[in-house]
This record gives C-alpha cells, structure tokens and sequence, in this order.
C-alpha cells in the first residue's frame, strides 16, 4: 500500500516557533521555516508523504484576509487533486478556531481537512508540537475522518471546527470544545472516533465570498454607554457582534443603539462574553421587536465569522442570519 500524500500548508505560529531559551518565556511564533520543521520530523517515522507549502510565518493574532485566500485556495487545488489524500495546517492557537470555522463554512468535506498548533515553542522544552503533529498526520491520513468538516488536533483530542475553543492562554490542555465534545480521541499510532461523519455530502455550506466587509465584536461592561456603538457604525461596520454580559445582554442604551443599527439594516448578533454557553431568542432582550439575532453556541470570534461570510454573501435580513446561526 502506498504511503498517504497529505499537503503541508505552513503558517508559523507557536507550533514553528523559536525562542532564545529552552527554558525562558519568550519566542517567536513562526521563526522557524516549514522546511526545517519537518526536516524536524523526519525522525518520527510517519507513514505519510508530505508536501510543503508554506503559506506564511506569522503568530496567527496577524492572522486575516490575504492569508485566508491563499489557504482557501490551496485547500481548493488539494481537494480537486486525486494525488493528494488529505490537508494539514500548521497555525497558531490564537485564531485557529476563526481559520478552522472560515474554511469549515466555505469548503467541502470529501478528505480531511485538520488544523494543528501547539502551546510550546518547537524549541521549548516539553514542545507538545510533534506529538500533535504527528496525531494530526494520523487524521489526515485516514479516508473515515472525510465528512467531518475541518478538524482541529490539539493534544490527543480531534475537535470540530464549530465546537472548538481556545480556552487557556499557556497550558498545553488549552483547547474546549462546545456544545458537542471532541469528535474523536487520536495517539499518533490510533484513532477513535466517538460518532458518525455528519456531512455525508457536504459540498461546501457557503461560497467563499471575494472579500470580507468590516464587521465588529463590541464587548459590553457595567456602566458602559452607547459611544461605542456610534463610533463602530461611523468607521463603516456592515455588521455588529455583542459580546454581551450572560445571555448577550448589555446595559439598556447599547441594546437601544444596536436596534437603531438593525433598524438601519446593519445585521447585529447577541453573543457572549462568557466562556461557554448558548445565547438564545428572546430571553431578556425581545429579538423578534429589535430584530436581533442569537449566537446560539457560537462565541463572539466565530460568530463575526460567520456573520461577515453571510454579508459578503448578501444574507443580512435577520430572519436568514438567524437561520444559518441556527444551522448544524
Ligand atoms: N500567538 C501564537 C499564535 O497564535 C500562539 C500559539 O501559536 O499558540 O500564533
């Protein structure tokens, strides 16, 4: 049996990251070439033919639009290509879910597509980076894990792109996921999937629009006022993310803004500053008047996400945003 052919796309991050120190703090996400990075793992053995291509070498808080396009399109070429069996992404942590939910969105599923980062430098000591690697080649290896949508492998745990959360700023159990938990437990030489692929058939939910519109995530605080809202709308946001208190609430004169924003058809989505939870309709704040939209389980990051896909795609009356947040 020939060995998988899973096309590399590196973007830095902690995972290719060098510090001066084994033992000290501070590094530099991405200093490490992709090249040299896998020339690193060469040791390991991995039943897999690599091919790299790299994509950037950045921390992923510079993560954005024109890194987005160039992954997007060559996990375009990959899935079109009958000689490669699977994709792997090397990425940072910080914005690995809003990458993982953006291709997830606008991508089909008919090989697996898998993100991995890493908490610790490549350099650092206890770098948790080849273990995770070396799990994320097991998954995008295997022909079942197609139909999963994009993946994300931290530790030894398979994450759903929807579901996955940084949760933790350094230790290596850094990722949650919610509201379904991991979709499968995955050992560089084992992989167990705890349910049924759910996108049998999963051409890509939306298209990949030809640019992104600016779209804010306003976190509310006790005592806040309204300003916000108004300087947000001023500098163009086509779209509005409350980060709210509990179940994406705000003090009464933002709630008051942001229904004068959708009344002007600006698309505004209650969301969360907590940590996990489902934002729902109408429980303290009557969406059906202020036409509003919840969350639902989607946290303010990925809910920008989706709420800038669905603009760039023309979807903004609220009952249709509320649809796709609604959606699977
Ligand atoms: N700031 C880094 C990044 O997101 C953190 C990491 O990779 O863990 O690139």
């Amino acid at each position: 049996m020939t060995a998988p052919r899973i096309l590399v796309l590196g973007t830095g991050g902690t995972i290719a990251g060098a510090g001066a120190s084994a033992t000290g703090a501070a590094y530099r996400p991405g200093g490490l070439a992709l090249e040299a990075m896998l020339g690193n793992l060469a040791a390991l053995g991995l039943a897999a033919e690599l091919v790299p291509q790299e994509v950037a070498r950045i921390g992923s808080q510079d993560m954005g639009w024109p890194q987005w396009q160039a992954l997007h399109a060559a996990c375009t070429g990959a899935l079109a290509d009958p000689a490669i069996d699977g994709v792997i992404i090397t990425h940072g942590t910080d914005t690995a879910e809003e990458t993982a939910f953006l291709l997830d969105l606008t991508l089909p599923t008919h090989k697996p597509i898998v993100l991995v980062g890493a908490m610790r430098a490549a350099d650092a000591v206890g770098a948790d980076g080849m273990r995770n690697f070396a799990n994320a080649v097991k998954v995008a290896s295997y022909g079942r894990a197609s139909w999963r949508g994009v993946m994300l492998v931290m530790g030894d745990a398979v994450l759903a792109a929807r579901d996955a959360r940084k949760a933790a700023t350094s230790s290596i159990d850094a990722f949650r996921s919610f509201p379904r938990g991991p979709l499968a437990r995955v050992t560089p030489s084992g992989l167990d999937w705890f349910g049924p692929p759910h996108r049998l058939g999963g051409a890509a939910r939306h298209p990949f629009p030809d640019a992104l519109p600016r779209v804010a995530i306003l976190t509310a605080g006790a005592g806040m006022d309204e300003q916000p809202v108004t300087a947000l709308l001023g500098i163009g946001c086509k779209g509005m993310v409350l980060a709210g208190m509990g179940q994406g609430n705000a003090p009464a004169c933002v709630i008051a803004a942001l229904a004068e924003a959708a009344a002007a058809g600006v698309p505004v989505v209650r969301s969360t500053r907590v940590d996990e939870g489902i934002v729902d309709r109408n429980v303290e704040v009557d969406d059906d008047a202020l036409g509003f939209v919840a969350a639902r389980a989607l946290g303010p990051a990925k809910a920008r996400v989706l709420l800038m896909v669905l603009i760039a795609n023309g979807i903004t009356k609220p009952a249709a945003v509320q649809a796709a947040f609604d959606g699977g």
